[in-house]
């Protein structure tokens, strides 16, 4: 293999493809990040093949050997933090801290499912029938597409294929195009790990070229995707046919309501965390700020004043806290969402406009939207950057249902000191997930995490409720001789 180009992993051995796609960095351009290899639809069929083989034995082998496997590779993803968080944050954008903590993160969660391999707990429970007994076990769902986006390309991965596998299933891992080293490295630790040949592959490339050949091939038994709904829809429509069990975490519009008796420290932090760090490029981010006008002014001024504050550069550079746009596409949708608030008659209050740096790179200034209404389009459409929206509300009611007037569903949060109102909202966002008194962002592995509406689609992932997607169950029925 040439040494200047990072292959797929394939069938246990490293292999380029015809294909070669570079690795850009968004903090310096002038210094890209290396060569990938981009495979083609044979690779796919090639990697298929092996992993059926791989499955005969890999679904019934020994759980002690899958946890140990599995902790082995968090061990190892821990003690190289500090380097694959580096190299994270180069290829993302993210700053080296939020980079090194993503790594950690995806090293603690193989670890969490090092131990629930040894957790695959079924039932057993007498029948309705005389003399008979029954027993309900788990068993693996077989090959799993694992499809991953650029903005979490460790942590995201890592919650896909750390329970896949701790219930035997074989893995073929399609991370973003825009982050392959991080997957990379995560693929060379696994391929060192002890997992036998065709259990874990590697298929780099665009989504679009080898997208359709991959979830659409008849014997893949589950996709976990995370990106976009657009694509979401695709592969949904692609995998139909053979009844592929999906597992969908898409788009976000997610709401921050603050009300007047909230406390403005925490309503301020909690805003400028949940929109504006990672650079807003979270689907969990607080891009919809719901104030009651009791405090609008106040919060406004404050935010804006912490907006002031933030440093943005490059993701290395130890003082930044906000690290650059993750590419040219998505930059040049955030400057046209700019242009589209303040067509539809939106306040541009602060910021927007893109900075200069002593590299080149992909750098913008955070922006804040007041004066909006509900139907604009910056209220409606995922943006994906570091641009949020203030909508003024007269009441908890209004707040409410400004909240829920969305098509996503995925996080969503409430600043206020009254219970009351905390627990209202609490029973009734139409989200996945609540934050009360905190950002909209940020998720513990331990739980589940998932949305609503067209947020999210299937079972949920992470915590102990990944494993019923990630396997099936067989009912026995057992009658003494
Ligand atoms: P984003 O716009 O945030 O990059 P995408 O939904 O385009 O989100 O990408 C998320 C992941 O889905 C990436 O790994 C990408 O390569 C992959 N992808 C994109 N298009 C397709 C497709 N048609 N089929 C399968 N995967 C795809």
């Amino acid at each position: 293999m040439a040494t200047d180009i990072k292959g797929n992993f394939i069938a246990g051995e490293w292999i380029l493809s015809r294909s070669v796609l570079t690795n850009d960095n968004p903090s310096d351009l002038d210094r890209p990040l290396g060569n990938y290899a981009s495979a083609d639809p044979a690779d796919i069929d090639r990697a298929m093949e092996c992993a059926q083989d791989a499955s005969k034995e890999w679904r019934h082998s020994n759980l002690l050997e899958r946890a140990n496997i599995l902790d082995r590779i968090g061990n190892e993803i821990i003690e190289r933090s500090h380097e694959l968080g580096r190299q994270l944050s180069l290829e993302e954008g993210k700053v080296l801290g939020d980079g090194v903590a993503e790594v950690t993160r995806a090293g603690q969660i193989f670890k969490f499912y090092a131990g629930e391999a040894l957790r695959l707990e079924g039932d057993s429970m007498p029948s309705l029938r005389p003399a008979m007994e029954i027993e309900v076990r788990r068993e693996a769902l077989g090959i799993i597409a694992v499809i991953t986006p650029w903005n979490f390309p460790m942590g995201v991965a890592a919650w896909k294929i750390a329970p896949a596998l701790a219930c035997g299933n074989c893995v073929l891992l399609k991370p973003s195009e825009i982050t392959p080293a991080s997957a990379w490295s995560l693929a060379e630790i696994l391929s060192r790990a002890g997992l036998p040949r065709g259990v874990f592959q590697l298929i780099l490339g665009e989504g679009v070229s080898i997208g359709s050949k991959l979830t659409g091939h008849p014997n893949l038994n589950g996709i976990s995707f995370t990106g976009s709904t657009a694509t979401g829809r695709i592969i949904t429509k692609n995998a139909a046919p053979n009844f592929c069990r999906l597992q969908l975490e898409m788009g976000g519009k997610n709401p921050l309501v603050i009300l007047k008796d909230a406390d403005l420290d925490t309503a301020v932090a909690s805003a400028f965390q949940g929109a504006f760090l990672a650079t807003g490029q979270r689907c969990t981010a607080s891009s919809r700020l719901i104030v009651e006008e009791a405090i609008h002014d106040r919060f406004v001024t404050a935010l804006i004043e912490r907006m002031r504050r933030a440093k943005i550069g490059h993701a290395l550079e130890e003082e930044n806290e906000i690290g650059p746009v993750v590419d040219i596409k998505q930059l040049g949708k955030n400057q046209e969402y700019i242009a589209i608030g303040l067509k539809e008659g939106a306040k541009l209050a602060y910021g927007g406009e893109l900075l200069s740096r002593s590299t080149r790179g992909h750098y913008m200034n955070l922006a804040l939207f007041t004066e909006t209404s509900a139907d604009m389009r910056i209220n409606r459409e995922e943006i994906f950057g570091p641009v949020a929206t203030v909508l003024c509300v007269k009441d908890y009611d209004e707040a409410l249902s400004v909240a829920n007037d969305s098509e996503y569903g995925l996080t969503s949060g409430i600043v206020t000191q009254s219970l009351k109102y905390a627990q209202h909202f609490k029973t009734h966002s139409e989200s996945g997930i609540v934050a009360v008194n905190g950002p909209t962002a940020g998720a513990d592995f331990n739980v589940p995490f998932g949305g609503r509406k067209n947020s999210s689609y299937g079972w949920r992932e992470t915590g102990r409720a990944a494993k019923d997607f990630y396997s099936v169950t067989k009912t026995s029925y057992i009658k003494a001789p």
